[in-house]
C-alpha cells in the first residue's frame, strides 16, 4: 500500500499545504480520499495521474474536503479520460451532489467518461484480494445540527480505513474530539487531523502516539512560529508536532 500526502492543509491552505487530499495505491486499485478546493493543483504537483484514479471518496462536505471535485472531474473530461470514476459522497448529500455537479454540466453522457455516484455510508466495501474499506461516522458536524435541521439537511461525516490484508491506513477526516480516534492508532499507519480537537488533546496524543500515527490537516496557527505551535512549545511541552507534509510517500 502506498499513501501520498496531495494536500496536509487546513480549510485556509497555504502555498505549501493545500487542502485535504490523499492517494492510496492498493493492489491495482487508485483511491483518492478528500478532493479540497486546490486538488487539481495539489494532483498536478505531486504527478498523479488523472486517466487511472479508480475512485473518489469524500469523508465530508466541507469546501477544503470536497470543493475540488467539480474542478478535478471537468479537468478528466477535458484530457479525454475513458475510464469510469467512481465517486462516493456522503450519503445525506448525494442528490444535492448529483444537482450541485449536474449545474455545472458535469455527468455521464455528456463527459468522455462514465462517472457513477456512490453513497458513502458506515461501514465495509470489500474491493476483492484482500481489499477492504471501511468508513465511520465522526461528530465532526454535529455543531451544525441546528444550522443543518433548518435547511432539511441531516450531513453526515467519516473516518477512513483501507485495509490489504494486515496493513492498514486510517484517516480520521475531522473530529470534534481525539477520542474518536480511540482504538484505530494501535496498527498501520495513521493520519489524525490537528485542526478542530482541543491544543491539550493535540498534546496528548503528540506525547503518546506510536510509529504510525502522523498529525495532518494542520492549520496555519500550528505551524512554525504559529499561535497554537508556541502555546503546544510552551504549556504542553511539546517541541516536534509529528506531521505529515504535502507529497510525502509513505509504503506500506
Ligand atoms: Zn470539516
Ligand atoms: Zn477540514
Amino acid at each position: 500500500m502506498k499513501i501520498t500526502v496531495l494536500g496536509s492543509g487546513s480549510a485556509f491552505s497555504s502555498l505549501s499545504r493545500f487542502n485535504s487530499c490523499y492517494l492510496v495505491e492498493v493492489g491495482s486499485r487508485k483511491f483518492m480520499i478528500d478532493c479540497g478546493s486546490d486538488a487539481m493543483r495539489a494532483m498536478q504537483k505531486a504527478g498523479v495521474d488523472f486517466l487511472t484514479v479508480d475512485s473518489v471518496f469524500i469523508t465530508h462536505m466541507h469546501a477544503d474536503h470536497s470543493a475540488g471535485l467539480p474542478a478535478v472531474l471537468t479537468a478528466m473530461h477535458v484530457i479525454d479520460r475513458k475510464k469510469p470514476l467512481e465517486v462516493y459522497i456522503p450519503y445525506t448529500q448525494l442528490d444535492f451532489a448529483r444537482l450541485w455537479l449536474a449545474n455545472m454540466f458535469i455527468y455521464s453522457g455528456r463527459f468522455s467518461f462514465e462517472v457513477s455516484l456512490l453513497p458513502l455510508k458506515d461501514g465495509k466495501i470489500d474491493f476483492g484480494n484482500g481489499i477492504e474499506m471501511e468508513f465511520i461516522p465522526t461528530r465532526h458536524l454535529e455543531k451544525y445540527s441546528e444550522h443543518a435541521v433548518s435547511f432539511g439537511i441531516n450531513a453526515v461525516s467519516f473516518s477512513v480505513v483501507v485495509r490489504e490484508g494486515a496493513k492498514s491506513f486510517y484517516f480520521s477526516g475531522d473530529l470534534a474530539s481525539l477520542e474518536e480516534t480511540r482504538g484505530h492508532l494501535e496498527s498501520g499507519v495513521s493520519f489524525v487531523e490537528a485542526t478542530h480537537p482541543p491544543l491539550g488533546e493535540v498534546a496528548a496524543l503528540s506525547a503518546n502516539a506510536g510509529g504510525g500515527m502522523y498529525f495532518t490537516h494542520i492549520p496555519m496557527e500550528l505551524e512554525e512560529g504559529g499561535e497554537w505551535r508556541e502555546k503546544l512549545a510552551a504549556k504542553y511541552g511539546i517541541k516536534e508536532l509529528k506531521s505529515v507534509r504535502d507529497g510525502q510517500v509513505i509504503v506500506l
